[in-house]
């Protein structure tokens, strides 16, 4: 049974986890293995009800068109589910769900002017501490996939956080509300295991294994991604320019100016 079934709510989850004994946590976080989300694409049937699921966690507003027309992520839309085929044989089409990759040594972290995002190495989640963020978009400058997206709204940038609210103790909702397990949170031995077993039978690809770096979103494909026209992350992601940036003295005052204005920007810019 799907937890949104037993009706718990955000809050009550919160709280419910709040009571749980500490033995439950020191098991989770001290076992010295790690966790990943994986993506079959071999098994979605472009049904949405992750979108939906994660809309519902997340408490965003519903989407200005019909579930089925939205392409892309945006401030409040964190995942999507876009169909698309093979460049190379056309027989080959498949639903793919995409939100940000949460990358084991995430470049958008590393940019940050304000340290706003962090990496949990244990569960994987890479998340924007909203009320830190100043708007500067480096980091979706940095992301190889160029996923961080700005909330026009809450002038903060918003994206997938892997559900680091209720993970790992409970599976992402995206993944709880999959109704035919397409996709999967769990130890990412074991989620890397079975995404090359089925890599192997199908003649596919394992997206995350070594992309941008590695990924704690693994991602099973049944070509390469350029041939479905994904975007493809160097194997390894530098950002020496803007890491520089960041770091040097003079870049720093440069950032720090810049970071200024952009937070007198999100405060008093147009339209409030
Ligand atoms: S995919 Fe982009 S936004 Fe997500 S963790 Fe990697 S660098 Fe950051
Ligand atoms: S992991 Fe959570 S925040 Fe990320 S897409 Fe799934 S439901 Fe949304
Ligand atoms: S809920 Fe599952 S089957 Fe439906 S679109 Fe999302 S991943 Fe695919």
């Amino acid at each position: 049974m799907e937890w949104e079934e037993l009706n718990i709510t955000r809050r009550n989850f919160i709280k419910l986890m709040g009571a749980a004994p500490a033995s439950l946590a020191i098991n989770v976080e001290k076992n010295g293995r790690k966790y990943a989300k994986l993506v079959d694409t071999t098994k979605c049937i472009g049904c949405r009800r992750c979108m939906s699921a994660c809309k519902r966690w997340n408490k965003l507003p519903p989407y200005d068109v019909p579930e089925t027309l939205v392409r892309d992520m945006d401030g409040t839309t964190y995942t999507v589910v876009n169909f698309k085929r093979s460049s190379r044989d056309a027989e080959i089409g498949k639903f793919i769900p995409w939100s940000c990759q949460h990358c084991i040594e995430p470049a958008c972290a590393g940019v940050c002017p304000v340290t706003a995002i962090t990496k949990n190495p244990v569960t994987g989640a890479v998340v924007v501490n909203e009320d830190k963020c100043i708007g500067c978009r480096y980091c979706f400058q940095a992301c190889p996939y160029k996923v961080p997206r700005f909330d026009f709204h809450k002038r903060v940038t918003r994206k997938c956080h892997l559900c680091y609210d209720r993970i790992p103790k409970l599976k992402p909702a995206c993944v709880a509300g999959c109704p035919v397990e397409a996709l999967d949170y769990g130890y990412r031995d074991l989620i890397l295991r079975k995404a090359r077993q089925k890599a192997q039978l199908i003649k596919g690809y394992v997206l995350g294994e070594q992309d941008a770096g590695g990924t704690d979103v693994i991602t099973i494909l049944p070509v390469l991604p350029e041939e479905m026209g994904l975007i493809v992350a160097p194997k390894k992601v530098v950002n020496e320019d803007i890491d520089k940036i960041r770091i040097s003295f003079s870049g720093f005052s440069a950032a720090t100016v810049l970071a200024g204005l952009l937070y007198l920007y999100s405060r008093f810019g147009k339209g409030e």
